[in-house]
C-alpha cells in the first residue's frame, strides 16, 4: 500500500511543498534576464548577474521537447516506459516519464502539452521509504 503523498520524500531537492503539503517544483529565476533554471546557484549562466537569482514555483505545465521508449532498464522496473524531457511553461526544462499515454510513437507528438503531477514514485529504498516523485502526462491543448 503506498504511503500518503504528505508522509513521501521528494526525490529530487527541487520537488518541495507548501505549508498544506501540496507538492511543486522550485526553479530559481534571474531577476535580472528572467532566465529560469532548475537547481540553485548564484549566478545566471545566461546573463552572468550575481546574487539576483530568487526562488520560484514552476507551473505545472509545460511541452514535450524529446523522448525514449525504454525497453531494458534494470530489475524490477518494469517496461516499456516513456523517458521525456519537457520545456516548463515560462523556463526551465525537466527530465521524467510521460505517464498517461502508450509506449508507441504513434501517440506521442513533439511539442505536445503535458502537466506536471505528482505521486509515489513507486519504488522503495533499502529501508522500506516511499519517495515523492513528479511525472509527465498528456494535457488538453
Ligand atoms: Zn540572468
Amino acid at each position: 500500500m503506498a504511503a500518503p503523498a504528505a508522509e513521501l520524500k521528494p526525490v529530487v531537492k527541487f520537488l518541495k511543498r507548501h505549508a498544506d503539503g501540496r507538492p511543486y517544483l522550485e526553479g530559481h529565476k534571474c531577476e535580472a534576464c528572467g532566465t529560469v533554471f532548475i537547481g540553485e546557484r548564484s549566478v545566471c549562466s545566461k546573463c552572468f548577474a550575481r546574487d539576483r537569482i530568487r526562488a520560484v514555483e514552476l507551473p505545472n505545465r509545460g511541452t514535450l521537447y524529446a523522448y525514449s521508449i525504454i525497453h531494458r532498464s534494470y530489475p524490477g522496473v518494469e517496461v516499456p516506459f516513456v523517458s521525456a524531457v519537457v520545456d516548463v511553461e515560462g523556463g526551465g526544462t525537466l527530465k521524467g516519464n510521460l505517464m498517461g499515454v502508450k509506449p508507441d510513437p504513434k501517440t506521442i507528438e513533439m511539442g505536445m502539452p503535458v502537466e506536471i503531477v505528482y505521486g509515489d514514485a513507486g519504488r522503495t529504498d533499502a529501508e522500506g521509504h516511499h519517495y515523492l516523485a513528479y511525472f509527465f502526462k498528456p494535457a488538453a491543448r
